[in-house]
């Protein structure tokens, strides 16, 4: 995992302060991949990156993760665990594109990469003059942290809306207090956005289509359906959607499960709290913070008691 001591990943932390969603994925990625290249880390598949942060995580902070989402139909507040063991599938490795026929259509595409993805959520919050956070209806976020920051960013090709329809997506969003027509219009263009960028060849009635000239929102609704479903099964951990049961009213919600910003959520928290740790235990001893940060967690723990009872 590199070098993920107490300042390097207060450094990490510090660097991704100045930064949003893309940008803290970017940095903890490359915290889960030091020797990797940012060019190399950005064309990865979105899978890839992802199963490289629920490692990273685990490295961290350990493989229970406690996860927070709102009842859908009820507004309940739900809690439960999961083990990040369980999730972060890495896409099989590939030669060539993906293939999807319906119809008369036959379509060619590739997995969307990190760069596709980052670049589709910036078309969209850049034509909506509004940021895409959210976009993607997802809301599933840890307990320990802030709600805010946790909306994803991620607007993948598998996601719930195009696994189930507009219909879910709005409720969710719905649920979310969000603009529900705005969201889901947002969503289905942020999938036709990230989509385009991954078409490889597009055939009609065996007659070449120039990819590059179609717009996706008119390939029939099969097809698109049929092409989010084909990218789910190749890179099933680029959208990690979980169905929970509310234990208040027994309807289902769909949340998606935005590692990157669970992760940077966590990050935050620890910082913040080791921070703190440093300035109660250089105001009561005088150390530097060098000094204090090279104590074991058992350490700083018992010191900090020590202060305390003092
Ligand atoms: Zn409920």
């Amino acid at each position: 995992m590199g070098n993920t001591g107490p300042a390097e990943l207060l450094a990490i932390w510090e660097a991704g302060l100045a930064h949003h969603g893309p940008g803290r994925a970017l940095l903890l990625h490359r915290a889960a991949r030091p020797e990797s290249a940012a060019d190399e880390l950005l064309s990865l598949p979105v899978g890839e990156r992802e199963a490289d942060l629920y490692a990273l995580r685990r490295a961290l902070f350990g493989e229970r993760m406690q996860i927070r989402a709102e009842c859908g139909a009820c507004g309940e507040a739900m809690e439960f665990d999961l083990d990040a063991r369980d999730l972060g599938v890495r896409p099989r490795k590939r030669d060539g594109p993906l293939r999807v026929a319906e119809g008369e259509w036959t379509v060619e595409f590739r997995l969307p990469t990190v760069a596709d993805l980052d670049a589709a959520a910036h078309a969209v919050a850049g034509a909506d003059g509004r940021a895409v956070a959210g976009a993607g209806a997802h809301a599933a976020s840890g307990a320990g942290g802030a709600g805010d920051g946790l909306l994803s960013e991620d607007v993948g090709v598998g996601g719930p809306v195009a696994a189930d329809g507009d219909e879910a997506a709005e409720a969710f969003m719905a649920a979310e207090g969000g603009d529900a027509a705005v969201a889901s219009t947002a969503a289905a263009r942020a999938r036709r956005a990230l989509l385009a960028r991954c078409l490889v060849s597009v055939h009609r009635a065996g007659q070449p289509v120039p990819a590059d000239r179609l717009p996706v929102a008119e390939l029939p609704e099969p097809v698109q359906r049929k092409l989010a479903e084909a990218a789910e099964r190749a890179d099933p951990a680029a959208d990690v959607t979980l169905n929970v049961a509310c234990p208040a009213c027994g309807e289902a919600t769909r949340a998606e499960l935005d590692i990157a910003s669970y992760l940077w959520a966590e990050l935050d928290h620890w910082a913040r709290d080791l921070l703190l740790d440093v300035h109660l235990l250089a105001t009561a001893y005088g150390w530097s913070e060098p000094q204090i940060l090279a104590l074991s967690p058992l350490r700083r723990r018992y010191y900090l008691e020590l202060c305390a009872d003092g």
